[in-house]
Formats: structure tokens, C-alpha cells, sequence
């Protein structure tokens, strides 16, 4: 008899923390590493990855100049890929933001490293982000209706794009929660371009835990997205966004409820840049 295998993934992890004083040489270690492992094997999570941040490289200002990429930018990718390749059993990933107008760029940077898979989020529109209270979008004067309606309508342009395997956090713009004004109504109506473009593309869509621990307190995407988007045909990507040892697996108990009640039985793993389907475990 053939045992069926199964599996459960994290793979939008970071090993750096956000934040000052997180330096590249704490982070990038086997001491490190081996947390993170143990954490996933607690947890029962076989498939573990990581996914820096792009701003956090200096090779990613050759994209984008933001003020907060530049003060940011100081790692070397290549070290990055070469420490995951090298040193650990890790999958190696990069979450990369999409900027709209920088897609060739985006497309040689993440051409430069022999990746496993590629996080596509959507954090700024325009030079504002939706999720910090730095740049904060929210504080700029525009209407809720616009800032859901942009949001969406870029996300729907990164799934288009062709960069990404996984499409993260889907509905980031939900992350303040009644902590910023929300729009009136039913949000469906923002989320029609998002899924057309997930349709169209055959994206991966991220189901992350993380929005559990936002003010939101929710999972990213909300059910009726992430029942959209497997209408649509997306396989799912299960990831907690972990930026410590003790996120891994975060909220996992909540998140198998949900892919339970949609009926979601198999998860989507990646090595470089192959996607497989395989039972959910
Ligand atoms: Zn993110
Ligand atoms: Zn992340």
C-alpha cells in the first residue's frame, strides 16, 4: 500500500525581524535557523521557507528609491541566497513588493537569485503604505473608497504582472481594522479585479495567519476572497508571515478551519519556481 503523503507549509517567513537593530549576522545563522526549524517541526510544518523583504537588500534600490528602501537597503542578496542555498533545508524566497512601472527591474533582481519561489505583496500605493503608520496612507487625505478601490485594483496588476508564484497577504488593506475608516457597505465590490487577474494569471493565493495578529485580527484573505479566488482556480499557499521562531505556524488551528469549510484539500509547494499540488496534512 502506498502511503499518501501530506503536507503543511510555512513559507512567508522572515529571519530578520522588522525593526532597528536586527543586523544581518544575527539573523543569518545556523543558531537561527535551527529555531525556526524546531518551531516548524513543533508545529508540524515540513515545508519551511523564507522570504526577505527586497527593501532589506541594497541590490533593490537598482528598483525602487523609496526613502524608507534606501535606509533599509544594506544586506547583499547574494549573501542571502548563498547562506539558504548553502547552510540550510530551508525553501529560499524573497517577498518582493510590486512596483508599478518598475516590473523589469523587479524581473532582473529576482532573475539574479536561483530562487524557490517568489511573495508578491502589495504594501504602497504610490509612496503610501497601507498597513504602517509611517507613510501612512490613511493620514493623507483620501476617502476609503479610493484607497480600498486602488489597493485592489494593484493587487490586481502584481498577480497580471508575471513575477510572482504567491500572491501574499490579499486583503493587507483590511490590517487597521476599525482602527482607520473602512468603506461602506460590502467589500466584494473591490475585490472583482483582484480575482479576474487571479484567474487570469494562475497565481498561487496566500492564505496568512498574520492578519490574526494585526489590529484586524483576522486571516488575509476574508472568506469571501479566498472563495472568490478558488472559483477562480487558485491553488493556496499557507504561510503565517513569521518574523520570529514563535510565529511559526501561527494561528495554524484557525486557518485549517477556514481551508476546511471551503473545502480546500491540497496546498501549493514550490522549488525553483515549480509548483506542485500536494494533500493538505
Ligand atoms: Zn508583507
Ligand atoms: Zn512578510
Amino acid at each position: 500500500m502506498i502511503e499518501s503523503v501530506t503536507v503543511l507549509t510555512d513559507y512567508h517567513v522572515h529571519l530578520r525581524p522588522d525593526g532597528p537593530n536586527t543586523p544581518f549576522e544575527a539573523a543569518f545563522t545556523d543558531a537561527n535557523v535551527e529555531r525556526y526549524r524546531q518551531a516548524a517541526d513543533d508545529a508540524g510544518i515540513a515545508e519551511l521557507g523564507v522570504s526577505e523583504h527586497i527593501h532589506r537588500f541594497q541590490q533593490a534600490l537598482a528598483v525602487w528609491e523609496h526613502s524608507f528602501w534606501c535606509e533599509q537597503a544594506t544586506d547583499d542578496i547574494d549573501a542571502y541566497c548563498e547562506f539558504v542555498r548553502d547552510r540550510t533545508d530551508l525553501r529560499l524566497g524573497l517577498e518582493v513588493d510590486f512596483v508599478p512601472g518598475r516590473e523589469d527591474r523587479t524581473q532582473n533582481l529576482i532573475e539574479r537569485c536561483d530562487l524557490d519561489y517568489v511573495v508578491g505583496s502589495v504594501h504602497f500605493l504610490g509612496d503610501f503604505a497601507v498597513d504602517w503608520d509611517r507613510y501612512d496612507i490613511w493620514e493623507t487625505g483620501r476617502n476609503p473608497e479610493e484607497i480600498w478601490r486602488r489597493y485592489f485594483e494593484t493587487l490586481a496588476a502584481a498577480a497580471q504582472s508575471g513575477l510572482f508564484d504567491i500572491l501574499a497577504h490579499p486583503d493587507l488593506v483590511k490590517m487597521w481594522g476599525s482602527g482607520r475608516p473602512l468603506p461602506r457597505g460590502d467589500p466584494r465590490r473591490y475585490y472583482e479585479p483582484a480575482l479576474e487577474a487571479i484567474a487570469e494569471s494562475g497565481i498561487a493565493v496566500e492564505v496568512s495567519t498574520a492578519g490574526l495578529r494585526k489590529p484586524v485580527g483576522e486571516i488575509y484573505p476574508a472568506p469571501a476572497f479566498l472563495a472568490g479566488a478558488l472559483e477562480a482556480g487558485a491553488p493556496v499557499a499557507l504561510s503565517s508571515d513569521a518574523h520570529t521562531p514563535e510565529q511559526v505556524g501561527f494561528g495554524y488551528d484557525r486557518a485549517r478551519e477556514l481551508l476546511d469549510s471551503l473545502g480546500v484539500s491540497e496546498l501549493a509547494t514550490f522549488e525553483r519556481r515549480t509548483r506542485r499540488l500536494e494533500p493538505l496534512g
